[in-house]
């Protein structure tokens, strides 16, 4: 059997959605058993409040169960790495090591199935996005970190609900376009990476993109999120492909 290296992203689990849990547990132990590798390309949660919620009674077994699962996977041999998206941007060296995952930077550059493949959540690729752009510079920096987890679970959990209404009505009434990748940033990524193939999450809007960039065929592969049925990026000796269940 050759090498499959399996992509996901998107999929905000969260304790009141029981059933996409569920999914990803069944795929964890299904699809990607055996696998080489398998990368989360951020948002694995709809929110991450801190490494403290891996003790949490009050939010709920989540996040330990999660760990766990990732953990058996990471236990019986296959490379768990993890990146951050703009939900879970809190995740930290606490949950990786209770899931077995290493941490990615984003971007960075992986070799997957023999080619050096360009890996992002994907949201620093919409740049037209201004407040959101804006507001991910704030929620990135030491202080504004430092500020959030030193307030009990209890508030920042109240925070982040407040940050996530709040997000809902924005992002209803932004164009669509402005939530999508910018086609300059998208390039100028292929350019500065030197790399002919990137894979990124976040827009919910999965596809294979054909691109040329300075006389060079590349291709942009989107995951899809899991709101929906969900689904992954398979890569082997075959090539990429995208699955959705
Ligand atoms: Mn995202």
């Amino acid at each position: 059997m050759t090498a499959r290296a399996l992509f996901i992203s998107d999929l905000h689990l969260a304790g009141e959605r029981p059933e996409v849990c569920e999914r990803f547990y069944r795929f964890l132990r299904e699809e990607a058993h055996g696998c080489a590798a398998l990368y989360v390309l951020g948002d694995l949660f709809e929110a991450w409040l801190g490494d403290d919620e891996l003790d949490d009674q009050e939010g709920g077994p989540l996040a330990a169960e999660v760990a766990r699962a990732l953990r058996q996977l990471s236990d019986a041999g296959s490379l768990i790495a993890v990146m951050h998206g703009n939900r879970d941007f809190l995740l930290s060296a606490r949950f990786c090591s209770a899931a077995g995952a290493t941490l990615l930077s984003d971007p960075v550059v992986m070799q997957v199935a023999g080619e050096r493949v360009l890996l992002t959540h994907g949201d620093t690729l919409c740049t037209d996005d201004h407040d959101y752009q804006r507001w991910r510079s704030v929620a990135r920096s030491d202080q504004w970190q430092k500020e959030f987890l030193a307030q009990p679970l209890a508030g920042r959990r109240k925070a982040s609900r407040a940050l996530r209404e709040k997000s809902k009505e924005v992002i209803a009434a932004k164009a669509a376009e402005i939530m999508d990748v910018n086609a300059d940033a998208v390039r100028g990524a292929f350019r500065r990476y030197g790399v002919r193939r990137l894979i990124h999450g976040h827009t919910h809007r999965p596809a294979k993109h054909e691109l040329n960039v300075d006389g060079r065929p590349c291709e942009r592969w989107v995951l899809p999120d899991w709101y929906g049925r969900g689904g992954y990026l398979l890569v082997d000796d075959t090539g990429p492909r995208l699955v959705s269940f």
